[in-house]
């Protein structure tokens, strides 16, 4: 309990820096993140506000696989409380899929644009939530959405938007757009294999490699459509090109995918510093395995090596 409490007190200086880390911009970045940072920097968002979007546009419907409120668990914001809205549909099928609700069986009702963005300016996360520690499970994964007196919420000013992959759900770049206007970060993650233009603070992209491909004689429609679609390089390209701050994320399944890697990012161009390399698994054991190999390799490429604290926290369940 005392440590509990301790561990309250250090977050309650150690939160606002998390909650709004510094983001580099890359150089030639245009789009997105006007929030009169200048060039180089995304700064912490503004108090969100009622948007103004055209009622057309509040209307909208986009199929939702779930929402939640939950701490980002991997990647450059990893730990900052944010509001998580999941598309249901992929164009992709990874055989190692963890959100097979959201692609394999996609599954969600159809919600307004207006009903999204008000769940995400209204969200908070309770204090005990938001000083988990980086190293460790819970004992409560419901605490997370706990309020009350002796609890007070923290608003929330991150969404993610994930999927599925949002990029091909119709009404995406409406969405991103109204979740902007209302003063909220926003990062999307993406699979990268469609252009659309859309506005947000950092693109997190996540390139599939050839092991991804679903097993060819049971899937053999679906085996050959990923193949196909899962690696456009100028797509990418033009994606991070116009986004303001970039990711990109590899989940490896084998050492055998390393130099496919280098190989991507050659051809994307992209910083070594801005690759994430993270294991695939999903359970502690796995991920604890997988580090033995993955990060050595990951640290000598000047690469990031990116846990998926969500499973340590949480353990591999949705809604987190
Ligand atoms: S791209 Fe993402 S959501 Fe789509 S099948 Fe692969 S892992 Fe699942």
């Amino acid at each position: 309990m005392v440590k509990r409490v301790e561990r309250l007190k250090e977050r309650e200086h150690a939160v606002p820096a998390l909650l709004y880390p510094d983001i580099s911009l890359r150089k030639g970045a245009t789009a997105c993140a006007d929030n009169g940072a200048g060039p180089h920097h995304v700064s912490e968002p503004s108090t969100p506000t009622p948007r103004s979007a055209s009622p057309a546009t509040q209307n909208r419907r986009l199929r939702i696989a779930e929402t939640f409120t939950s701490l980002q668990g991997e990647g450059r914001l990893t730990g900052v409380p944010s509001f998580f809205i999941r598309t249901s549909g992929c164009n992709l099928r990874c055989w190692f899929c963890d959100t097979p609700y959201a692609s394999w069986n996609p599954e969600g009702d159809r919600l307004s644009i207006e009903s999204l963005v008000n769940a995400a300016v209204e969200s908070s996360i309770s204090p005990d939530a938001a000083a988990l520690p980086t190293d460790g499970s819970i004992d409560d994964p419901d605490s997370a959405h706990a309020t009350g007196p002796a609890n007070a919420p923290i608003a929330v000013r991150h969404v993610v938007l994930t999927g599925g992959e949002p990029l091909v759900a119709a009404g995406f770049p409406e969405l991103a757009a109204a979740l902007r206007e209302a003063g909220m970060h926003v990062t999307v993650e993406t699979a990268g294999t469609v252009d659309v233009d859309f506005p947000c603070n950092l693109l997190s992209l996540s390139p599939k490699l050839r092991a991804s491909r679903p097993d060819p004689e049971a899937h053999p429609k679906w085996s050959r459509r990923h193949e196909e679609r899962r690696m456009p390089v100028a797509t990418m390209r033009s994606l991070i090109e116009r986004s303001p701050a970039v990711q990109v994320k590899f989940v490896v399944d084998s050492p055998e995918e390393f130099g496919e890697i280098e190989e991507v990012v050659t051809d994307l161009r992209i910083d070594a510093a801005d690759v994430w390399i993270m294991p695939q698994g999903v359970s502690v054991e796995q991920l604890d395995d997988a580090a033995k190999w993955l990060t050595p390799w990951a640290s000598q490429q000047g690469y990031q090596y990116c846990d998926r604290m969500q499973i340590r926290w949480y353990g591999n369940r949705r809604g987190t």
